[in-house]
């Protein structure tokens, strides 16, 4: 039984660069060497487009800092180009599979809200709005409020 409160998803990214393979094994054994318990994310999309569950969504995550106890954390392999450079890396199938998973979890979980980690910076200026000079950094690399907000308003 789940008893924690899930109104969040947040989208990572590995940083990780797009010609390169870093499997859920290799993920899990970077984040045990953090002294995790395991994987931070709930979710894991390797470049082929598998979603490879990698940690139980009634465990809390360790993804986030400050919104791990709410959110599951989706993360996808990639988020650098070939130079190394924060870019949307992600392939057509991971795109996909990104889109199929949020939307069962939204289904699962109403009323949760979907943004990208960027998106959790502080506001510096508070305009009320996360802009791009705040980020703390550029995970996941591509506009996952801006993607995902229809999902939201299907619900
Ligand atoms: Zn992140």
């Amino acid at each position: 039984m789940l008893t924690r409160k899930i109104n969040l998803i947040v989208i990572h990214c590995t940083a990780s660069r797009c010609t390169s393979t870093l499997t859920p094994q290799q993920l899990e054994r970077m984040h045990l060497a953090n002294g995790w318990s395991g994987c931070g994310y709930h979710y894991y999309i390797t470049r082929d487009g598998r979603i490879h569950p990698m940690r139980p969504i009634s465990a809390v995550g360790a993804h986030a800092k400050g919104y791990n106890t709410n959110s599951i954390g989706v993360a996808y392999e990639g988020g650098l180009d070939a130079n190394g450079k924060p870019a949307d890396t992600r392939t057509p199938m991971q795109i996909l599979s990104l889109r199929m998973l949020l939307q069962a979890l939204v289904r699962t979980f109403p009323g949760t809200r979907i943004c990208g980690h960027r998106d959790l910076s502080p506001d510096l200026n508070g305009n009320g709005i996360i802009e791009p000079s705040e980020y703390i950094k550029m995970c996941p690399c591509f506009n996952a409020a801006e993607e995902y907000k229809l999902l939201i308003r299907e619900q």
